[in-house]
């Protein structure tokens, strides 16, 4: 088989999202597959469909367009605010947008009123994560106006968490949503359809929660992909972890120093190394570099260290494991490496079919 590959094992992500879906679903929370960790792959979202999932999102609309192509019958959600410049493909591919801009709304509006359609949108509220999200002191005028405009549908309200600022859900915040959404709904007469609390670190949240509030949507991702609470980055019970399995060849094996010699400068990455003095090691190079995946977030199934990653090779020590050149390393993707690993085009995908077995899952979302 060709090198390097990321192998896949679509029977273990339709078992997590079953899983997921009927955890979730017990408490009446719905669950859109998040796939943007894999761009957007049609095999993976086939599989996640014929699992019980109902709804995609991902955060390109390229992602999106490759899906529809396919033919699956299936909700798609843009989750990332729309570029102003993309609005038009916005009406054309994505059923639902979580957006935060008004501007962008009114565009999105007046598009959709020229298709003669009508664009659903989550309007995403800030509650101290500080990526996307209008502030709650802000949300009602926004409210009032979208639900004025023509064109567009606000079918609910959403949030964002532990993604870049590292917050993460609690009681506090998650109440805080519940009450938000709750004065909107009072203020506007209306119900909104979604309240979409957050993504996979909502997890222990919800686990632990006596009251999920009027939460009844999540937007999962790596817990899908990977089986992960991505607050801890500890499995989540019953969900799989191996699901990809990313392959690579040695192509140069032999026993040199564990430090470099001569005058040291800067690497091919402007950084100045420093490595542990530990005599004579045997060290595999693999071809494998940074043009593949983020070396920081793999770990190999073998006793191995990885000692570091150039453009387009990884750098072990395999001392004792008695490699030879054209063998092939394991190894276990983090969520950057397999968002790195599925955008380039040199790392071959490799699709391990869903067993007749596999039952067709069912849900209600
Ligand atoms: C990426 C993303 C998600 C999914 O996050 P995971 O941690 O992969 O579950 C959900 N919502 C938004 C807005 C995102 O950008």
């Amino acid at each position: 088989m060709p090198a390097p590959r990321i192998e896949i094992e679509l029977d273990k992500l339709a078992h997590n999202a079953r899983t997921l879906t009927a955890l979730y679903g017990s408490k009446g929370i719905c669950v859109t597959a998040i796939t943007k960790g894999v761009c957007g792959s049609p095999r993976i979202a086939r599989a996640l469909l014929d699992s019980g999932i109902r709804s995609f999102g991902d955060s390109r609309i390229a992602n999106i367009q490759k899906m529809r192509e396919v033919g699956l019958d299936a909700q798609f959600m843009l989750i990332r605010s729309p570029m102003p410049t993309e609005v038009k493909r916005v009406v054309e591919f994505v059923d639902v947008s979580l957006n935060t801009e008004i501007s962008v709304i009114r565009l999105l509006a007046s598009e959709a009123v020229k298709r003669d359609k009508i664009q659903q949108i989550i309007l995403m509220i800030e509650l101290g994560d500080l990526r996307e999200g209008v502030l709650p002191s802000d949300v009602e005028p926004m409210v009032a106006e979208v639900i004025g405009l023509q064109g567009v549908k606000l079918i609910g309200i959403g949030t964002n968490l532990a993604c870049f600022g590292g917050v993460r859900p609690t009681e506090a915040n998650m109440q805080a949503l519940s009450a938000i959404v709750g004065n909107l709904q009072r203020k506007f007469g209306i119900n909104f359809e979604v309240v979409s609390g957050g993504n996979s670190a909502n997890y222990q949240w919800f686990v632990s929660t006596p009251d999920i509030g009027i939460v009844n949507h999540l937007r999962i991702g790596e817990a899908i992909l990977l089986g992960c609470d991505t607050v801890t980055r500890e499995r989540i019970p019953g969900l799989y972890m191996d699901a990809f399995t990313l392959v690579a060849e040695v192509v140069e094996l032999k026993t040199k120093p564990s430090q470099p010699y001569g005058e040291i400068a800067q690497d091919a990455f402007g950084r100045v190394p420093v490595f542990e003095g530990k005599g004579n090691m045997e060290r595999a190079i693999l071809a494998l570099g940074r043009q593949d995946v983020d070396g920081s977030a793999i770990k190999p199934r073998i006793k191995a260290d990885i000692l570091g990653a150039s453009s387009d090779y990884l750098i072990l020590d395999v001392s004792g494991l008695g490699l030879k050149v054209g063998a092939e390393v394991q190894f276990d993707v983090g969520y950057s490496a397999l968002l790195r690993v599925m955008t380039s085009p040199y790392v071959e995908k490799v699709y391990l079919p869903l067993s007749q077995l596999t039952a067709r899952g069912s849900s209600s979302c």
